[in-house]
């Protein structure tokens, strides 16, 4: 492998490493090193491997550090050492190293491949050599049952716990806390606090280094993982037995289910203000509505009364039109109680085989009382659309489609009426040449009071429940109902019903309707 080629490989190695020359000189250390031991890129290199030990450990038995290491690798057989480095800065740190060597034409070369030690190791397990500080390895004592429930209180906490030094290194987490920072363990323990970026949390390690308490609350952003987690986190300082802060400890929480469950609270929250303002526009509405025959019908009645007692001859159009205007009470109270009777799941439906084009025809023939200076167009095939409907249901739909065809249009624009048989399916369309409706607003406009934003009560009424009621009617005929429209172009309104024909009818998608046109009146 080309020199340049090794160099990268070591600088990907996630395990710190320092390479010397056979004078114990540092040639090169990668990246996790430099982050490890808190040297800055191109300091170490050129200095002496022994500025990394401490004062104590530099000789054994008349030997080096590295050379003692070295001559013990064979009795070693591959297992590391554990042993405490310097870190730039003066502090020291625990790690377990590797050693070994290499003759090639430069001369001796001397790698040293350190590893962060798992914290509170269990050494009842593999037992681990131990430099003491006399120099000699040791296997590391076990833990007494103290320590050991210590052990299972901090790694089975249901909350993320750290430690860290005055450096301020981390030297000591649990498991949960690795989860909630989504990185490794051997990432983690020996971090500098000093190398995040979240100025908050770098806040709260200087608080706590002054022997303040500190709170965080936000989102974790993990420097290894990129991984965002919104947490609360408590910082509190350790004091030694001389009152001096030693360092910190935090304790994490990760609250993205609290988050959550608020941001749900805040939706039902909305939702209900929502409803309240639907409710109160609706109150409005209904009572703006309601109000409007009544006072018409209340001055002719007045005036029929005034007429019979001065025994004066009484115009049929008079009770016509008192007629019409309690016909439209009726109307809007009827829709009321369908509306609440849906959402009762009680409005009753009375299925049998009948003629959809015999019932459009009555419908057409009732409004056309109503039409006023608009014409109808009526277009149909030549033989009977059979269906299994509720025809008094029916009609109600197509007369509610009618209406507003006629009432969102202007006096003297045509309205379309086609009935076709396609496959399985009659398809209805219903359109004029009206305000159209606005497309964002489509959707909702088979819901429960809605009125599109072009609509004003004074200069349209009605109580938006038509459409709502019409669509529970066509449903459950196992039809669909939906809207074309364009603002300012008028609005073509299908329904598609399955034909009596149909064994296993899947309503088709929404599409224009056409056919040969026959004017009626
Ligand atoms: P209403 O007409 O009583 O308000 P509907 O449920 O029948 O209630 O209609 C709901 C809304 O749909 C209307 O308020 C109106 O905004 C819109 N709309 C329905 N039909 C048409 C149409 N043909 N042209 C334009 N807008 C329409």
């Amino acid at each position: 492998m080309a020199g340049d080629d090794f160099r990268e490989v070591m600088d990907a190695m996630a395990d710190p490493l320092v390479a010397c020359d056979g004078d114990e000189r540092v040639l090169y250390l990668n990246p996790a090193a430099e982050r490890l031991l808190g040297w800055k890129p191109g300091e170490l290199p050129g200095r002496p491997f022994t500025c990394l030990v401490p004062e104590r450990l530099r000789s054994f038995e008349g030997r080096s550090f590295l050379r003692y290491l070295l001559g013990r690798r064979r009795a070693l057989s591959g297992r590391p050492v554990r042993v405490s480095l310097l870190r730039r800065e003066g502090s020291e740190l625990e790690v377990e190293v590797t050693v070994g060597t290499s003759m090639g034409g430069g001369g001796e070369r001397i790698a040293v491949v350190m590893r962060r030690p798992p914290e509170l190791p269990d050494y009842t397990d593999e037992p681990l050599e131990r430099l003491s500080s006399a120099g000699h390895p040791r296997t590391a004592p076990p833990v007494s049952p103290g320590e050991r429930a210590y052990q299972l209180v901090f790694e089975n906490a249901p909350l993320g716990l750290f430690h860290f030094d005055t450096t301020p290194i981390i030297v000591a987490c649990n498991d949960y806390f690795v989860r909630i920072m989504g990185s490794s363990k051997r990432m983690l323990i020996g971090l500098n606090l000093l190398t995040l970026q979240d100025e908050a949390i770098l806040a709260c390690v200087r608080d706590v280094l002054s022997g303040r308490h500190a709170y965080y609350e936000g989102e974790y952003h993990s420097v290894t993982s990129g991984k965002a987690t919104p947490v609360r986190a408590h910082f509190a300082p350790c004091f030694n037995e001389d009152g001096q802060v030693e360092g910190g400890v935090g304790i994490v929480e990760d609250v993205t289910e609290q988050r959550s469950a608020e941001a749900e609270r805040d939706r039902l929250f909305r939702e209900a203000q929502e409803a309240i303002r639907v409710r109160d526009d609706f109150l409005t509405i209904a009572s703006h509505e309601l109000k409007t025959p009544l006072t018409p019908l209340s001055l002719r009645l007045a005036s029929l009364e005034r007429r019979l007692e001065r025994k004066e001859p009484v115009d049929p159009a008079l009770l016509r039109h008192a007629r019409q205007h309690l016909v439209r009470l009726a109307a809007l109270i009827n829709d009321l109680l369908d509306a609440s009777r849906i959402e009762a799941g009680r409005l009753a439906l009375h299925l049998e085989p009948t003629r959809l084009d015999a019932i459009i025809e009555r419908v057409l023939t009732v409004m056309d009382a109503e039409r006023g200076q608009h014409r109808i167009d009526y277009s149909h095939p030549p033989e009977a659309v059979r269906i299994r409907g509720d025809a008094y249901r029916l009609e109600q739909v197509i007369a509610n489609l009618l209406e507003n065809a006629l009432k969102y249009s202007p006096a003297d624009s045509t309205v379309r009426v086609t009935l076709d048989a396609r496959g399985d399916f009659a398809l209805l369309s219903v359109a004029d040449e009206g305000i159209g409706i606005p497309r964002d607003q489509q959707e909702q406009l088979f819901e429960r009071y809605f009125r599109a934003r072009n609509v004003s009560v004074t200069s349209y009424g009605g109580l938006g429940l038509g459409l709502y009621i019409s669509r529970d009617i066509v449903e459950r005929h196992g039809g669909r109902i939906w809207v074309e429209s364009e603002v300012g172009r008028g609005a073509t309104f299908h329904v598609a019903l399955p034909l009596l024909s149909a064994a296993n009818p899947t309503p088709p998608e929404p599409r224009p309707s056409t056919g040969p046109s026959q004017q009626v009146h």
